[in-house]
C-alpha cells in the first residue's frame, strides 16, 4: 500500500506571479500567461525554463505587416560529434560533414553546430524531419523582443530531445556515409546544455511555412 506521503498534490501556480499555470494532458513544461514564463516540474518543485522567441511577423516589425502564425517550440543543443575523420565541432566541419554548401555569415563558422529537435507533438518521422531540415539550414533567428500570446504545448523534456540527437544528426549526413559501417561504428554524437526556442511558421496548404528560411516542414 502506498504511503500517504507519496500523494500529494503540487498546485500549478506561476512561482513568479501566482496565476495559474496552463496545463494540457501532454505537457512537461507550462507557460504563465500574465508574465510569460516557463515552469517545468521538478520533483515537487517547478522550476524556471528559459525559453527564447525567434524574431517573426507575428511579434516584430512594422504593425502592419504584423500576423498571426504558428509559435513551434524546439530544443536547441550544440554538439560535436565523433567521425572516423576526428571529430566536428564546428559548423564548417559540420556542413563539410553534411555535405552541405551553404555560405555562412564570418564569424559563424567557428562556432558550435546547433541541433534542431521539435519540443510540440509530432509522430517520430515529423520530428526527424523537421529537426532535419532545421539543423542542415543553420538558422541564426534573431531574439524577438515580444512575447507570443500563445504557443503549441511542449510535450517532450529535454531528455527526450537528446535521446533523438544522434537519429537527427545522422539524418542530416550525406547519404553514402550513412551506409559506411566504418562511419557507423564511429559515429557518436554528444550535446552540450539545451534549450527552448519558438520558432514561428504559416499554415500553407496542411504544411508548416518559414518565411525567413524559406522553409516547409
Ligand atoms: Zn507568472
Amino acid at each position: 500500500m502506498a504511503d500517504r506521503h507519496d500523494l500529494r498534490v503540487i498546485p500549478l501556480r506561476c512561482p513568479d506571479c501566482g496565476d495559474g499555470l496552463v496545463a494540457g494532458g501532454d505537457d512537461v513544461i507550462f507557460p504563465c500567461r500574465r508574465c510569460g514564463t516557463f515552469r517545468e516540474l521538478d520533483g515537487e518543485e517547478l522550476i524556471w525554463r528559459e525559453i527564447t522567441h525567434a524574431a517573426g511577423p507575428d511579434l516584430d516589425g512594422p504593425h502592419e505587416t504584423m500576423r498571426v502564425m504558428t509559435r513551434l517550440p524546439f530544443w536547441v543543443f550544440p554538439f560535436r560529434a565523433a567521425t572516423p575523420a576526428g571529430e566536428v565541432a564546428t559548423l564548417r566541419d559540420y556542413l563539410l560533414l553534411a555535405g552541405s554548401v551553404m555560405k555562412l555569415t564570418p564569424g559563424r563558422e567557428e562556432k558550435p553546430p546547433l541541433l534542431f529537435v521539435p519540443a510540440f507533438a509530432a509522430k517520430t518521422a515529423f520530428v526527424l524531419r523537421a529537426g532535419r531540415l532545421l539543423t542542415l539550414r543553420a538558422p541564426a533567428f534573431s531574439r524577438s523582443s515580444g512575447t507570443p500570446g500563445r504557443l503549441v504545448p511542449i510535450v517532450f523534456r529535454e531528455a527526450d530531445a537528446r535521446a533523438l540527437a544522434e537519429a537527427v544528426v545522422l539524418a542530416t549526413v550525406a547519404a553514402e556515409r550513412r551506409v559506411n559501417q566504418r562511419f557507423l561504428d564511429a559515429f557518436a554524437v554528444r550535446c552540450g546544455a539545451g534549450r527552448l526556442l519558438s520558432i514561428p511558421f504559416d499554415g500553407r496548404e496542411g504544411r508548416l511555412y518559414q518565411p525567413d528560411l524559406d522553409l516547409e516542414i
